[in-house]
């Protein structure tokens, strides 16, 4: 993870703190000192922000380790300043397996809350403390518990892709199609994050800021969702593309300029004696006539790391490996025989004609 600090693993997830978290304290401080309150407090207020994202860490772990259970592992646990993050590989797909880690989480709160309070009453704590809550060292207890029962709540809202929308996604998948249950999650959680960023703007900044990455995060997933749900039960051969555009690896550039102003290609396949031995992009040709000329030849800036792909490979997975290794096209075999290209473009379309027929 980029511009974070490591903060130790459990269970083999590794939990970092993203560097914006420094920005957190240093604002508690500014707008302290600017008010005039002693060093104490902030001290206090300091102490209370890390004590909270230790139970911010502990929600987390609700998930990852319920989702372990599931057979699905989490990459890492990130710490942000607007909350806390568990990169699951995958999300748990039945209804049931996801209800149970959308619900641990908040649920780690609740226990934190009813433990902290059963302490509190049983180590004869003042409630007195109560009509006037000033955050300091017998207080600040109260306040961990207050936080912890907020956390619960809050979470279990019904902003998808928080918690309690990913609860609703879960529950409304047991009556409908996912696609259909994550819609209808994904606009709810849309509306919320509204809610936050026009409430926010008034009382908290912190608000305004988690209600965008709420909304722009249901967006994202919803189409993920739906992207998912297309290309399911398709492999790499259904969306083959066996007509391309063929270059040979020791023609001039200039022919790959005349082939590319005279069609919509904008990727070929680089051949040597009939066999592919890379692709030339748009970009390659240009990067070459601005560097060399149209008169080197065409190996000069081709792509000889393709990615190559099997057949049967699932198509998701294609797009995966595809996105990874940042490649537009791929070269697609079977049992070693060079068979045709898989292009990004092509599987956009490929989906769109699918989600015309399926409506
Ligand atoms: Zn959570």
């Amino acid at each position: 993870m980029k511009f974070s600090l490591y903060l130790g693993k459990y269970s083999g997830i590794k939990v970092f703190i993203h560097w914006t978290f420094s920005l957190l304290i240093l604002w508690i401080i500014i707008a302290n000192t600017r008010s005039g309150t002693p060093i104490l407090d902030t001290g206090w207020t300091i102490l209370f922000v890390i004590l909270i994202f230790l139970c911010v860490i502990l929600h987390e772990f609700g998930h990852a380790l319920t989702a372990q259970k599931y057979g699905i592992q989490t990459r890492d646990i990130i710490l942000l300043p607007i909350g806390g993050l568990a990169r699951l590989e995958k999300l748990p797909e039945d209804p049931k397996e996801e209800l149970k880690v959308a619900l641990a989480g908040p649920l780690v709160n609740l226990v934190l809350f009813l433990l902290l309070s059963v302490i509190l009453f049983f180590t004869g704590f003042d409630f007195n403390l109560l009509e006037a809550p000033k955050l300091n060292g017998s207080s600040i207890w109260l306040f961990l518990a207050s936080a912890n029962f907020f956390l619960a709540v809050f979470n279990l809202l019904p902003a998808f892709p928080m918690d309690g929308g990913r609860v609703l996604r879960a529950l409304l998948s047991f009556k409908m199609p996912r696609v259909k249950a994550t819609e209808i999650a994904g606009g709810t959680g849309q509306i919320m994050a509204i809610l936050f960023v026009f409430f926010g703007l008034f009382n908290n900044p912190l608000l305004v800021l988690i209600g965008i990455f709420i909304f722009l995060g249901a967006q994202a997933e919803v189409n993920q969702t739906k992207q998912h749900s297309f290309l399911e039960g398709f492999i790499v051969g259904d969306a083959l593309m066996s007509k391309f555009p063929v270059l040979a690896y020791n023609s001039p550039l200039q022919k790959a300029v005349d082939k590319l102003l005279d069609g919509q290609a904008t990727h070929f396949v680089v051949v040597k004696e009939d066999s592919p031995v890379g692709i030339l992009s748009r970009e390659g040709i240009v990067q070459g006539l601005q560097d060399q000329s149209a008169q080197i030849s065409i190996e000069k800036v081709t792509d000889i790391n393709p990615l190559k792909l099997e057949i049967t490979l699932p198509l998701e997975e294609a797009l995966k490996k595809m996105a990874a290794e940042n490649k537009k096209v791929a070269l697609v075999y079977e049992a070693q025989h060079f068979i045709g290209i898989l292009d990004q473009e092509n599987i956009s379309e490929f989906i769109m004609v699918k989600n015309a027929i399926t409506r």
